[in-house]
């Protein structure tokens, strides 16, 4: 007897699931931010504070972060008012003095999720976001990370 669904439709669920998981992260990340950049501005002192600065300044190193850090993915954290930003996002928008647009993504250059260099930092789209971690997966295979 044949299952209760065809091989066909089955692969067609699993699609369909995938998608959903996509948007939904996807839609995580697009919220607009409660938090405006005036407020991430006044607050760059203690974002700057959670993040470990090179000694000399003009040195490509990562700028890690040492703040707290999300429940995956080694991103580092940023509270305000019971809001977590994302720490690489809030470097980027420190930096640029800019909000991030809508639909765009901050990405590294470097690979490390906790890295708050702004010159590791660009804007991308959802299609990038998906290849740097496909990337990322396969780099940091069997690297425990
Ligand atoms: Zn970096």
């Amino acid at each position: 007897m044949p299952s209760r669904y065809s091989p066909q439709e089955l692969r067609e669920q699993k699609r369909l699931r995938r998608q959903r998981q996509d948007r939904s992260d996807y839609e995580e990340e697009y919220k607009q931010p409660v938090v405006t950049l005036l407020e991430l501005t006044s607050l760059r002192h203690r974002f700057w504070g959670k993040v470990i600065l090179p000694p000399h300044v003009g040195t490509s190193e990562c700028w890690l972060w040492k703040g707290p850090f999300a429940s995956h993915g080694g991103y580092g954290v940023f509270a305000v008012r019971h809001h977590l930003l994302t720490a690489s996002r809030v470097s980027w928008m420190i930096s640029n003095a800019r909000d991030i647009p809508q639909g765009r993504w901050v990405l590294h250059t470097c690979d490390t999720p906790s890295c708050c260099n702004p010159d590791h930092l660009y804007l991308g789209d959802h299609a990038d976001n998906v290849r740097d971690m496909v990337e990322r997966g396969r780099a940091h295979n069997g690297q425990g990370q």
